[in-house]
């Protein structure tokens, strides 16, 4: 059984030995993410290098994404290290606080005071902690306590509906940046993005930091703004990809608005020919058990039938108790709910057309091995384009995209479906067909007697252009 939905694991502590790592990519991680809201950056670069040399030791193709730690809005520390919040209580939130106590706690960001007014929800850690503003004075900000709780160092603080200015890149982000092209992360995830303009600064300053790897990587946002809800078209323009980042979304929009927006989310980026990435708590109870719950296997499986390009972890495999267990468990419950996908192709080319050759060929493929029931689709891609579009729309068989591009390659495991192959070509086109047939049977993906649809672009090795395709079998 092969399985469609790609897995995005986050590693730490948890997961950073050369053991547990080759454990996790073998149980089916597809792309690994660094998340540097922690750690410095040369754990970062250690962790990318042991990804590379692990992916090419298990003979895998798995890609790094760099996750920017972006303006997340943090409590100072407090001198017991935590306090106990009592409700009705007033609680101030101080720009110039040092270190906290029981009555007030200082802020990371130094603007806040300025984006609260009175009657502002103010969500902390999480949610768990709720805050009331009575009044904005100076540097401090006078709250009420609505729900308490425990609030350690350096938790995240949210306003309830959005609404907060600082921007999208802190010079932290910028500094991430320079630390992930230098290792050449496939993926670039830009954190609380609320608009296009963001995630194009984000792009230009990756490209500009990349230039002397010859490295430019795809951008991905991380949609978890309330702001970003309205402008999700424009964001996805600007954009490789998004990730339903339900974590902070849920804090600002509210839990219950978090799944419709979550299907709305994936149809959209579909729709646009972008890839979207499911996050947070997926399988959250496995940090400390050994099997999921329930619930947590249906969201797997709902956010498989919702269409997501991949599922992520992430304190499951960053700092769990089971990160290999946590991905076995996940890839299963992927493969199971593949099996009941609706499968609508001529539907989704209900008032579509095509006018580019590349993406027709692309189409006519899928047309082509759906109503032939063909064991598999293959495409010789130099950019990568033809998978992405193959692949936003939902068939039986799987999509062997080959690539004599290593950057094209790693781009392709996030795409649902697309089976990335690196491998270099005859620039004869016959020659190029005849390898890529005997490359598919040598890796059992074809057996004598299969029928496969192949594209191609003539002459081979030109981006963009694919303008052949043909339905071959293999001899038996
Ligand atoms: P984070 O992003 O894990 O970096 O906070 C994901 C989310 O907010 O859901
Ligand atoms: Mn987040």
């Amino acid at each position: 059984m092969t399985r469609a939905t790609k897995i995005v694991a986050t590693i730490g502590p948890a997961s950073s030995s050369a053991d547990v790592l080759e454990r996790i990519i073998r149980a089916g991680v597809d792309v690994v993410r660094l998340n540097f809201s922690h750690g410095k950056a040369q754990d970062h670069i250690d962790r990318a290098q042991l990804v590379r040399e692990t992916a090419a030791r298990c003979g895998r193709e798995v890609a790094i994404m760099a996750d920017l730690q972006g303006p997340k809005i943090r409590v100072g520390k407090f001198a017991q290290g935590k306090i106990e919040l009592k409700q009705g209580k007033q609680f101030t939130l101080d720009a110039n606080c040092e270190l906290g106590n029981e009555d007030i706690a200082g802020l990371d960001y130094k603007d806040l005071p300025r984006d609260v007014k009175p009657g502002d929800r103010l969500l902390l850690n999480d949610g768990l902690i709720v805050l009331a503003v009575e009044a904005v004075e100076g540097s401090k900000i006078v709250t009420s306590v609505v729900i308490g709780g425990e609030l350690s160092n350096n938790k995240g603080i949210n306003k309830q509906g959005g609404g907060l200015t600082a921007p999208a890149l802190t010079a932290k982000d910028m500094e991430d940046i320079r630390t992930a092209m230098a290792f050449q992360a496939d993926f670039l995830a830009v954190s609380f993005p609320k608009n296009a303009t963001d995630m194009e600064l984000a792009r230009q300053l990756a490209y500009v930091a990349g230039e002397p790897y010859g490295h430019r990587p795809s951008l991905i946002a991380k949609i978890e703004r309330a702001e970003a809800i309205p402008a999700l078209a424009e964001i996805l323009q600007a954009s490789d990809g998004i990730m339903v980042a339900r974590g902070d979304l849920a804090v600002e929009v509210g839990n219950a608005a978090v799944p419709a927006l979550q299907k709305r989310m994936i149809r959209m980026a579909r729709d646009m020919d972008r890839v979207v990435i499911t996050a947070t708590q997926m399988m959250e109870s496995m940090i400390t058990n050994a099997v999921p719950t329930r619930a947590e296997v249906s969201d797997v499986a709902n956010a498989v039938l919702d269409g997501t390009d991949a599922v992520m972890l992430s304190a499951e495999t960053a700092a769990g108790k089971y990160p290999v267990e946590t991905v076995e468990a996940m890839a299963s419950i992927c493969m199971e709910a593949e099996l009941f996908e609706e499968m609508k192709l001529e539907h989704d080319f209900v008032d579509k057309s095509f006018t580019r050759i590349d993406q027709s060929i692309a189409m006519a493929a899928l047309f082509t091995a759906h109503h032939l029931g063909c064991k598999a689709i293959v495409a010789l891609t130099e950019s990568g384009s033809t998978a992405l579009w193959m692949s936003r729309h939902r068939v039986r068989m799987p999509i062997y995209a080959l690539s004599p591009q290593i950057s094209s390659v790693r781009r392709m495991t996030l795409y649902r479906n697309v089976r990335p192959v690196h491998m270099q070509f005859s620039s004869d086109r016959d020659e190029a067909l005849k390898q890529a047939e005997i490359m598919l049977v040598k890796s059992h993906a074809l057996v004598a007697g299969d029928s496969y649809a192949i594209t191609c672009g003539e002459p081979i090795g030109t981006a963009g252009g694919t303008n052949m395709l043909k339905v071959m079998r293999v001899a038996r």
